[in-house]
């Protein structure tokens, strides 16, 4: 058994991550109560120990720990329609809350109550019997999810080094949200990101807008509908790790094939098709189509264009009842069409699989993972959020009164540019430097 832990902080992440537990519950036959309810039993269960605790009676658990420093969110979830899934004593929550405000997370309100999740986080831990890894699902741009989640990973990461960190992390977008000060927020986050999560799953609320605006034509999206997409995304990154199969079989593997360099963990994901909420049994696709729409800029849940980068590595992953023959030259044809696109120094840097299981309501699927060098633009859009308020030292003080230092804004933004330009280095590299250096050596040798 090879588990995983979830964690949910803050509003978004409880939001999301609350959808997520639906979502699987449903693919997994785990009805409200916890009762296995399914018609497929072999496939449902064979791996379900990874995200559920077998509790007494035959019920499943999500093996969720759920934090914020209001009681709001929280108590929505524990009334909602899964409200009583979760093990109630896996609730940890404040009173004070963050007020948009990276610092009170990550230092002040979030630090007195960092220890009480910890202890739950233990007890969980504790219970596995060979866990891989942690995911957490939170946003970045307000004060619990990004300050208080971004300190619960450090812990994590010093307590349990040797384990996996897979985050998805809501990038802010102004399109979205009225708090000016969410590019401090999510700047303090990345740099956090960078050095102590092994893969993050990007999900920006910029682009998740636009699909819903411009493709689902929804004229004034709710956190509902963004939410309903990354739902679908979540469940679909997820679909290696809880069904059988190949490709992708654990956190480890999903970062082995697509981390050439440390720090270039942040993924673009997509996802085909694309549905609003309720009309999903309406639509039926081809694999060519899906597979012509999972690459397409316009299915990215991050505001980035492929085009305008490369691609280092880059997952495919099919679900329904499909030929893998016909996925695997599908795959194979957008790779040779689009051979400029990839960086041509990692050879066979596409992978594809199918998992036999669709998500709920439609035939067939497919999700996209891809490490592009075009995130920098994500990147470049919150930096200059960030830099035009920061030269001006605007709103710092709010900040600073909760003990931080100017310095760490000056390392958090040297980070992320740092991050761009790695970015662009292997944007630009090819596979004939490594000769053009060689002569360089031999000239100044000459000389
Ligand atoms: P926290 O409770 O202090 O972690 O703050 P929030 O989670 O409310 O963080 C604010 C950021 O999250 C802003 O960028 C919001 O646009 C975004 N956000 C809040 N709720 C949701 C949600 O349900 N879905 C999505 N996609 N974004 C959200």
């Amino acid at each position: 058994m090879r588990e995983i832990l979830h964690v949910q902080g803050g509003q978004c992440g409880n939001q999301i991550g609350s959808k997520f537990w639906e979502v699987i519950c449903d693919e997994h036959g785990v009805d409200p109560t916890g009762r296995y309810n399914g018609d497929s039993a072999d496939l449902q269960l064979e791996r379900i120990n990874v995200y559920y605790n077998e509790a007494s009676g035959g019920r499943y658990v999500p093996r969720a720990v759920l934090m914020d420093l209001e009681p709001g969110t929280m108590d929505s979830i524990r009334s909602g329609p899964y409200g009583q899934i979760f093990r109630p004593d896996n609730f940890v929550f404040g009173q004070s809350g963050a007020g948009n405000n990276w610092a009170k997370g990550h230092y002040t309100e979030g630090a007195e109550l960092i220890d009480a999740v910890l202890d739950v986080v233990r007890k969980e831990a504790e219970n596995c019997d060979c866990l891989q890894g942690f995911q957490v699902c939170h946003s970045l741009g307000g004060g619990t999810g990004s300050g208080m989640g971004t300190l619960l990973i450090s812990k994590i990461r010093e307590e349990y080094p040797d384990r996996m960190m897979l985050t998805f992390s809501v990038f802010p977008s102004p399109k979205v949200s009225d708090t000016v000060v969410e590019p401090y927020n999510a700047t303090l986050s990345v740099h956090q990101l960078v050095e102590n999560a092994d893969e993050c799953m990007v999900l920006d609320n910029e682009a998740l807008y636009d699909i819903c605006f411009r493709t689902l034509k929804l004229s004034t999206p709710s956190f509902g509908d963004l939410n309903h997409l990354i739902s679908a995304t979540m469940s679909g990154v997820t679909c290696s790790l809880r069904f059988p199969g190949q490709l992708n079989s654990d956190l480890r593997k999903l970062a082995v094939n697509l981390i050439p360099f440390p720090r270039l963990h942040f993924f673009m994901v997509g996802f085909a098709p694309l549905t609003s909420r309720g009309s999903q049994q309406y639509i039926s696709l081809t694999v060519p189509e899906l597979t012509q729409q999972m690459w397409d800029a316009k299915n990215m849940m991050c505001a980035a264009d492929p085009r305008h980068g490369r691609y280092l590595t880059a997952s495919a992953m099919f679900r329904g009842k499909m030929s893998t023959k016909e996925v695997d030259e599908q795959i194979l044809n957008v790779q040779n069409k689009n051979s400029s696109y990839f960086v041509e120094w990692i050879p066979n840097n596409v992978k594809s699989s199918v998992c036999d299981i669709p998500p709920t309501g439609i035939k067939m699927a497919s999700t996209f993972v891809g490490n592009s060098t075009s995130i920098q633009e994500m990147f470049r859009r919150v930096s200059e959020q960030f830099t035009a308020m920061f030269r001006r030292k605007a709103f710092l003080h709010w900040y600073t009164g909760e003990g931080m230092d100017e310095m760490e804004f000056t390392e958090a933004e040297s980070n992320m540019n740092d991050l761009v330009a790695e970015y662009q280095q292997y944007q630009d590299a090819t596979a004939e430097e490594e000769g053009e250096y060689e002569d360089e050596e031999e000239e100044a040798y000459e000389s």
